[in-house]
């Protein structure tokens, strides 16, 4: 699936090339609004679970309207490294899936393509303003400001251990004990 055998492809498309992170692509194969040409990595993939989504996007695959397109490691690393300037924090946040679709829309604009990523997470509209890259709402539009986002962070009361993934049955995974959800301004 890696690299690409030419750039022609989003020259081919105008240029634009719509980016989808996970809930943005399970949205668009349920609405059945897969009318362009998608990009998608293999983590948003892997994401899909549900059999009736799971047959759409076999369909849609195979028909060539979604092209799974994994990042460059460099695209990651790089990625990583510009998040982590921005907040620390905020790499946290974000999930494998996520990262490879900020990755890839990095490496399709220095490819000379203008990515378009298509999201509903506050961080990823958050790290994508300062990134420079486009986003676009799904089910809800793009907010107006976007400078700090609310992130839930789980903490556990009895070791302190914080993170911002919920965990498994909202169990610390060091001592067991229950994590409470706090709102942060991040
Ligand atoms: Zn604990």
């Amino acid at each position: 699936m890696r690299g690409y055998s030419t750039d022609s492809e989003c020259i081919e498309y105008g240029g634009e090339v719509p980016v989808l992170d996970t809930a943005a692509f399970l949205a668009s194969i349920q609405l059945g609004i897969v009318s362009s040409i998608y990009y998608t990595t293999s983590k948003v993939i892997e994401e899909v679970r549900d059999r009736e989504s799971r047959s759409r996007l076999d369909l849609a695959i195979s028909s060539g309207k979604i092209k799974v397109r994994d990042p460059g490691k460099t695209y990651i690393r790089k990625a990583v490294s510009f998040i982590e300037r921005i907040d620390p924090r905020l790499i946290n946040a974000l999930s494998d899936a996520d990262l490879s679709v900020i990755a890839l829309s990095l490496e399709l604009r220095d490819r000379g393509c203008e990515p378009v990523l298509f999201t509903d997470d506050m961080v990823i509209h958050r790290v994508c303003r300062d990134l420079g890259l486009r986003t676009v709402g799904v089910k809800r539009s793009r907010p107006s400001n976007i400078r700090r986002v609310r992130q839930s962070m789980f903490v556990c009361a009895v070791c302190g251990y914080r993170t911002y993934r919920r965990p498994k049955n909202d169990q610390c995974p060091v001592c067991g004990g229950r994590l409470k959800e706090e709102k942060q301004v991040i």
